[in-house]
């Protein structure tokens, strides 16, 4: 088998991939409004109630309605995932990761396809939604190889006449519940991670990015993934989420979003309802107030590019984002702040259909309003140097914004906003810088820009995050190489895309034998 190997960019300087993004936005365009129905145990299930998927950057414009699960429906789902969970645990997990890798091929051939509706869906620039389609083919590659890797166990120490086995098997039914920032690689990395582990699925969607789901169904479809295995069950989260979290034959949850929704879920995840017979595990990977520090002696145009795109790509809807930097010294806090205001002016705001676009619409109206009144916020805790206007007459817009002299502690620099908005700070010495960015309740990504070998060696031990950089931007881990979670607010630390994952969704067995 071919060693993993994540999967390379698109390059849009290529007139025949420029060529092909642009013919798949008119196949997506001739596609939207269609209804989609739900999937549970393979049958189409139509609902009278929907959720309709809006195109953020074009507020009108329907990208699809999906058919809205119910408890009962839910029920149903639960019942047959539950039934199939006794013979797809069976089934030889060769021929499992072989699914993931069929998958895997698919996505490669409709690349152009599903990044057209993450643009139209989700609002994601091209190049932000061929990264998100590459890091779902990367999920499907790396863990199919990983089911591989850890089919057998490890072995065991024996003593004579013994033969000792340590093996992993299934746990029972997962409910995934995705996020809508990385709607196909979180969604399809959490989803077929517990199935390829022998798990079968309940996949809650993000309800305003469904359709990118469905159609990930429909490739799980084709790539063999027998039915029910993985059913498909958009709804509320106070209703359908909230039951399914609390239902006794629920083993585990694995869920990708905010602080407050992962809270919720862990405390009733840790209640005993009746009939059920095991502690439900929770997988959550939660929220981030991300930090680049900048050392005096750095290279200053590095670090302002670094934080530039770490803050603003994907209008820094990311756990990930760098919503902070924090400046060491009084030189290279100018010359940052300077260039930092530059390029940020530079940016092109719009609809991310166009080529050219950068930073494309936020998510939805929630969204629009939470960010723009953080920016109303900042106003009063910080001086304004970049951006500030937010306009949602037609889409979800918001100019990347910069705050400078901003205090470590003001609210900005600790809540997390989910959007545009970076706050600059100074720090008389290394140390101090390092503590400004320890100083929240998260622990997900930072970096350090930095030429002193000392202070990246401080910043290794004492950074207390789950994904350190240095010398680059705090987002686009890749999978198999930087593997992805955080420390404290930011989750439970399972680490997407690394080598122990998988076996968050399983159980480890030892059966000795005496000869
Ligand atoms: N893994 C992504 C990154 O490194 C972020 C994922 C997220 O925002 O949930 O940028």
């Amino acid at each position: 088998m071919i060693p993993y190997k994540s999967e390379p960019l698109t390059d849009f300087t290529i007139e025949a991939n420029r060529q092909a993004y642009l013919e798949a936005l008119k196949k997506v365009e001739s596609e939207l409004g269609q209804d989609y129905p739900l999937i549970i145990g393979g049958e189409r299930v139509t609902t009278e109630q929907k959720i309709t998927s809006y195109n953020p950057a074009n507020k009108t414009e329907v990208v699809g309605t999906v058919s809205k699960a119910n408890q009962e429906l839910a029920e149903k789902a639960m019942q047959v995932a539950d039934s199939t969970f006794n013979t797809w645990k069976k089934v030889d997990p060769v021929v499992r990761a072989e699914v993931l890798f069929k998958a895997a091929a698919i996505v490669r051939r409709r690349k152009y396809e599903l990044c057209a509706w993450l643009t139209k869906e989700a609002g994601k620039p091209w190049a932000q939604a061929d990264g998100d389609i590459a890091e779902g083919i990367d999920f499907l590659e790396y863990y199919g190889r990983q089911m591989l890797a850890i089919k057998d166990g490890h072995p065991l120490n024996e003593n004579p006449g013994q033969i000792n086995k340590y093996s992993y098997i299934p746990l029972g039914v997962g409910v995934v519940i995705s996020p809508w920032n990385f709607p196909f690689a979180i969604m399809a990395g959490t989803t077929i991670a517990a199935a390829v582990t022998g798990n079968t699925v309940l996949l809650k969607p993000a309800s305003t990015t469904p359709v990118i789901a469905y159609k990930f169904m429909e490739i799980l479809e084709e790539a063999g993934m027998p039915a029910g295995v993985v059913n498909y069950i958009p709804g509320s989260g106070a209703e359908v989420g909230d039951y399914l979290v609390d239902h006794p034959r629920t083993r585990f949850i694995s869920f990708t979003g905010s602080r407050d929704v992962g809270l919720r879920i862990n405390q009733r995840a840790s209640v005993l309802n009746e009939g059920q017979i095991w502690i439900k595990r929770v997988i959550a990977e939660m929220g981030g107030k991300d930090t680049i520090v900048v050392d005096d002696d750095a290279d200053l145009e590095l670090a302002a590019q670094s934080i530039v795109t770490s803050a603003f790509g994907f209008s820094g809807q990311k756990c990930s984002a760098c919503s902070r930097a924090v400046i060491v010294g009084d030189q290279a806090y100018e010359t940052v702040l300077n260039r930092v205001v530059e390029l940020t002016n530079e940016l092109i705001v719009g609809d991310p259909s166009n080529e050219d676009t950068f930073v494309g619409p936020v998510n939805d109206a929630g969204a629009f309003k939470k960010i723009s009144e953080y920016i109303e916020i900042g106003k009063g805790e910080g001086r304004l140097v970049a951006g500030g206007n937010y306009d949602d007459s037609k889409g979800y817009f918001i100019h990347p914004t910069v705050f400078s002299e901003v205090d470590p502690q003001a609210r900005i620099m600790q809540e997390e906003i989910f959007g545009p908005v970076l706050g600059l700070t100074k720090a008389k010495d290394f140390d101090e810088a390092i503590d400004i960015a320890n100083n929240t309740v998260y622990g997900l990504t930072g970096a350090v820009i930095s030429n002193n070998r000392f202070h990246l060696e401080k910043a290794r031990e004492d950074f207390h995050v789950g994904n350190l950089y240095f010398n680059r931007g705090c987002t686009a881990a890749t999978v198999g190489y930087q593997p992805f979670g955080g420390f404290n607010m930011s989750g439970t630390d399972s680490k997407a895309g690394g080598p122990d994952y998988l076996q968050l969704h399983m159980q480890a067995k030892t059966v000795s034998e005496t000869l």
